[in-house]
């Protein structure tokens, strides 16, 4: 095997007088290996039909480690003379390459999508099926089948959060996900497949495939070996086209506990003790994608069921948590967050969490049950914690209610973490050197992103929150209650101390090495200072 790169005549040359060669036997080791990877890589290829796999395996077992071979030393070679790689990182980033055929626990494992996903509509109809009947006696249904498929599942590989199908000229439609929070451009496609594309999934989303311009809504789910994934679909006619945005709520993918949403230990510690008083308010604020609702699941998940009635008021759910009532809004068929609100309160429930706190209705109902026996958890839209409490006012909450009622506020953002698999220390320039002697602080765990195939070549993979938590202690009722400042001032002050205390957080997170300084300025510039 070794001859197919003429390797056998150079290690020949080099034979010494032993009665074995090491450099051939270690050749020997590593062109074995890039076999045996070969065919791994092979075998879980999800782009293999199961029918041809044997003969992919055989193939790839022979042909395979040669072209790995090359293709390695061709990147390396290319990214040296891009300057991205000096020939001192050469031993590291080979590591990193050979560990990449071990992905991390969090990612999901190729081999469990592989052809085994299942695309159908909502009532567990098949995708070609419900596809059929729309688009009859077409030829080229099953290529658009597997296109669209392929497209799904390669979203869930690289764990999107969104999928996003819009024109991008008369000629091609874009295909981008949102992976980490941030927008990538998947593909390009011609604009007649992305067409067919766009009608396939509307049509398993039961939606009317000839109306282009009005907004629809719908959803589709797929089967995988391990769970099912649920996809809100709405589309909208925009110039050129028509646009389509795809929300994946992925239930296998379990939820994140309180010690891994990027809480210190003291703030962890005091939620866990708050969580387990009869009553009070928890609020999460932050703006939009900022995680809100991952910290409020993260609380659901300390609760302890067996004793405490949960019931959930969300929009939509996200995950489905079978020991808790979970009511899904649904605004044309008159469920709201006020009128669900006022009709669990009638059942007495140990402990409230309300999706989003959006009017004057459910604020007051609200505060009003955290003050009468039930623990309330609830988000709101606000940019820090001060202007969380203008926020509940501007509602029609009065300050002394609010007072009395309010047990702890988070705000929060997300920041991408730096990937485990290839961050590297991090050079830090001469004014950062001096700011950490100056503040008394470690730099030697600071890394930087450098990219490589599990996270894309971001240099990211997965979030961490920074955040700012705020327990209502007897100076703050008394501010509240005393007027002391206006709420525009309040607002003004709060987001300033928020930013210092964001900032806080997140340097402390790159000091970990967890995140970049590049990271938390990203999140947290927006908000001045
Ligand atoms: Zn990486």
């Amino acid at each position: 095997m070794t001859d197919l790169l003429g390797l056998g005549e150079v290690i020949a040359g080099i034979d010494g007088t032993l009665p074995f060669s090491p450099v051939k036997t270690l050749c020997l080791i590593f062109w074995f290996y890039l076999c045996l990877y070969s065919v791994q890589r092979s075998d879980e290829s999800p782009l293999i039909l199961n029918r041809y796999r044997a003969l992919s395996n055989t193939a790839a077992l022979f042909v395979g480690p040669a072209i790995l071979f090359v293709l390695f030393v061709v990147d390396t070679v290319q990214k040296v003379q891009a300057g991205k790689l000096t020939w001192t990182d050469i031993p590291g980033y080979t590591l990193n390459s050979i560990l990449r055929a071990n992905p991390s626990s969090k990612a999901r494992p190729i081999s469990s999508l592989g052809p085994a996903i299942e695309l159908m509509d909502t009532a567990g109809r098949r995708f070609a099926d419900v596809y059929e009947q729309h688009a009859a006696g077409k030829r080229s249904n099953r290529e658009i089948l597997d296109l669209t498929e392929r497209l799904v599942l390669e979203a869930l590989q690289g764990r999107a959060s969104d999928i996003l199908i819009d024109p991008k000229t008369d000629e091609i439609y874009t295909i981008r996900y949102r992976i980490d929070g941030l927008l990538r451009t998947h593909e390009q496609i011609e604009n007649k497949t992305c067409m067919a594309v766009i009608n396939s999934i509307k049509a398993i989303s039961g939606m009317d495939i000839a109306e282009k311009r009005r907004p629809q809504d719908g959803a589709f789910m797929a089967r995988l070996p391990d769970g099912e994934v649920f996809f809100r679909v709405a589309s909208s006619g925009v110039l050129g086209g028509e646009k389509l945005s795809i929300r994946v709520m992925d239930q296998t993918q379990g939820l994140i506990t309180l010690g891994e949403i990027g809480l210190d230990d003291r703030s962890q510690k005091t939620i866990r003790n708050i969580i387990r008083q009869p009553s009070g308010m928890i609020l999460v604020c932050g703006p939009t994608g900022s995680g809100k609702t991952t910290t409020l699941y993260a609380m659901l998940g300390t609760m302890n069921f067996q004793e405490r009635n949960v019931v959930t008021i969300e929009d939509p759910i996200e995950h489905v948590m079978p020991q808790a009532s979970q009511i899904e809004i649904n605004v044309k068929a008159g469920v709201t967050f006020a009128n669900s609100l006022r009709s669990i309160l009638r059942q007495d429930p140990d402990v409230i969490c309300v999706g989003e706190i959006r009017d004057a209705e459910t604020a007051g109902m609200a505060v009003q049950a955290a003050q009468t026996g039930h623990l309330v958890m609830a988000t709101l839209h606000a940019s820090s914690n001060m202007a969380a409490l203008v926020r509940m006012m501007d509602l029609g909450v009065r300050p002394l209610l609010l007072a009395s009622a309010l047990s702890v506020i988070i705000s929060q953002r997300l920041v991408r973490r730096l990937c485990e698999a290839c961050k590297g220390p991090a050079e830090l320039t001469q004014s950062q050197m001096n700011y950490c002697v100056q503040n008394n602080l470690n730099q030697q765990k600071i890394m930087r992103a450098n990219g490589c195939g599990r996270c894309g070549g971001t240099g990211y993979y997965g979030r961490t929150a920074i955040m700012d938590v705020m327990y209502m202690d007897d100076n703050l009722r008394h501010m509240l209650v005393s007027n002391t400042l206006t709420p525009a001032d309040m607002k003004h002050k709060g987001d300033k101390d928020f930013f210092t205390t964001l900032r806080r957080d997140g340097i402390e997170k790159v000091l970990e090495g967890i995140t970049t300084l590049e990271e938390v300025k990203r999140v947290t510039s927006h908000l001045g200072g």
